[in-house]
């Protein structure tokens, strides 16, 4: 493909998701395939003859647009969002278009330094402590890391090494297999799968600690833990406190287990995967009270600030632990020598290769501007207070608990095998989507505020998808289906014009 060809496919792709997006509310949430449905589509090898960009458009058309579920859709209510801006995906275009691995400052001086200067303005706007931020005198420093996964990850091989290292000054007659085989992390019940997958992951055993009936780990019940396990002479290493859990978006109260971690020398990271994004509006800070106990912070830009999947945002107080655990030399990436202030980021992460992720951060950034961001997050929470006023409006339902940022959960009073059948109906339906979760033993729904698109308008749709469900299940002679317009089309060959 040359130059030229690029730029009318370019386009062309282009035209085809603006149109796409202008028209996502004529779809079904959900699609309308059978698993294998694409395999019995596609050819069963690759192409040995060069195909033409036209045909590839037509069949992303008409062979991926159905199997996908739209996630960006008004009527997409499941998990969290993940993000999508018109400048997320420009930002993108642009990183993948200069194709650049920046491991090394010289690898691609800007990769490295565009990460460093918006992970300071991100830190800022979010109101972290200075020493997180890279700009403070002390060794603190953002890195850009795929996932929040990714990031429980570092943080959890970090305090292992760390802990290692300490235990080792301190006797060296210990051996290191000894020490890791005692390690013991620490999270709530409430963790996301990927909290429990880095003990997994990093061989360290991992007790998920049981919350409140708010959902939340306490102070006292870390404090009774480390306890416990040190008396079978076990050793407390590293604890993931959650701020927004996947379930029901509970804070742990960090001012309560940042001091006991502090006490132990026990390393406090904060998964903020979701809700993290709030703090850029200081009303919401408070729910942070005590992140300066923590070593490391996380979280993802990609869910709810408008970044397209992959930005998960970490910071650490002490970049220095970050290289003594990851740094391995090779001659070949002996160029510059750099320093904290100008990271080889390959030491602040697994992967070797990393992309140029924080170009999709500094344009989002610049073209919203925080206020427009602000802006964004408050009217999400506000759409989600809208909805929870409907259900609440109506007596056969429950809101429980109190709706949290974007979240809201519900439940039928007839129990929660109705709850049950009114979630799986729906799905069914493919209307809208949402998942499940469990409350206090009982079984609720999660609605969350998700596309970026969504309005009052979409939100009272949605309600009234769900209301006539319920209307079949508990009255059954009140139902009238919404009409939701049939699947759209978009128009490949007028767009392959309009390219030209
Ligand atoms: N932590 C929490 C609280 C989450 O809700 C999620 C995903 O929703 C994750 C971690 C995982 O995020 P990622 O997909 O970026 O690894």
């Amino acid at each position: 493909m040359n130059s030229t060809e690029f730029r009318e496919f370019g386009k062309a792709a282009i035209d085809l998701m603006a149109d796409y997006y202008d028209s996502i509310r004529t779809r079904d949430v959900l699609p309308s395939v059978e698993p294998g449905y694409l395999l019995k589509m596609l050819p069963e090898s690759a192409p040995e003859e060069p195909e033409n960009w036209k045909d590839v458009l037509k069949d992303f058309n008409e062979a991926i647009i159905p199997g996908i579920t739209h996630w960006h859709s008004p009527q997409f209510h499941a998990f969290y969002p993940t993000a999508v801006s018109y400048p997320g995906i420009v930002g993108g275009l642009l990183s993948d278009s200069l194709a650049v691995i920046g491991f090394s400052w010289m690898s691609s001086p800007a990769c490295t330094e565009l990460e460093v200067v918006t992970m300071n303005w991100l830190g800022k706007l979010l109101g972290l402590p200075e020493e997180f931020l890279n700009c403070s005198d002390g060794p603190g420093g953002g890195v850009i890391q795929g996932s929040a996964s990714e990031a429980t990850l570092v943080g959890l091989l970090v305090a292992k090494n760390k802990t290692v290292h300490r235990l080792m000054v301190n006797d060296p007659s210990l051996k290191e297999g000894e020490i890791n085989a005692k390690l013991v992390a620490y999270t709530s019940d409430q963790c996301n799968s990927s909290v429990e997958k880095s003990g997994l992951l990093g061989s360290m055993k991992m007790r998920l600690l049981k919350s409140d009936a708010d959902g939340r780990l306490r102070g006292e019940t870390l404090k009774n833990a480390f306890e416990e396990d040190r008396a079978q002479g076990l050793i407390p290493c590293y604890v993931i406190a959650n701020l927004g859990t996947t379930g029901t978006c509970a804070f742990d109260p960090l001012y309560e287990l940042g001091p006991v971690c502090k006490e132990a020398n026990v390393w406090l990271h904060v998964d903020a995967a979701y809700a993290g994004s709030a703090f850029i509006c200081p009303e919401y800070r408070v729910l942070m009270k005590g992140v300066e106990y923590a070593d490391s912070f996380d979280f993802n830009p990609h869910k709810w600030m408008l970044v397209n999947f992959d930005c998960s945002a970490m910071w650490v107080k002490n970049g220095y632990d970050l290289i003594n655990t990851f740094d391995i030399q090779r001659i070949y990436l002996d160029d510059v020598k750099t320093n904290i202030k100008i990271p080889d980021y390959r030491h602040w992460q697994i992967p070797l290769g990393r992309r140029f992720r924080s170009l999709k951060l500094w344009t989002v950034l610049r073209i919203y501007g925080a206020e427009g961001i602000r802006s964004h997050l408050r009217n999400q929470i506000s759409l989600a207070q809208h909805f929870a006023k409907l259900v609440r409006a109506d007596d056969r339902f429950l809101v429980e608990p109190e709706p949290s940022m974007g979240l809201v959960c519900f439940r039928l009073k007839d129990g929660d095998s109705a709850t049950r059948k009114l979630l799986e109906n729906l799905t069914e339906k493919k209307q809208i989507y949402m998942v499940a979760a469990t409350y206090r033993g009982r079984y609720i729904i999660r609605f969350v505020v998700c596309s970026h698109l969504t309005t009052r308008e979409d939100i009272d749709i949605s309600w009234k998808i769900i209301k006539e469900e319920v209307d079949m299940i508990v009255t059954p002679t009140l139902h009238t289906k919404t009409q939701i317009p049939a699947l759209g089309h978009i128009d490949i060959k007028s767009l392959c014009e309009k390219s030209k």
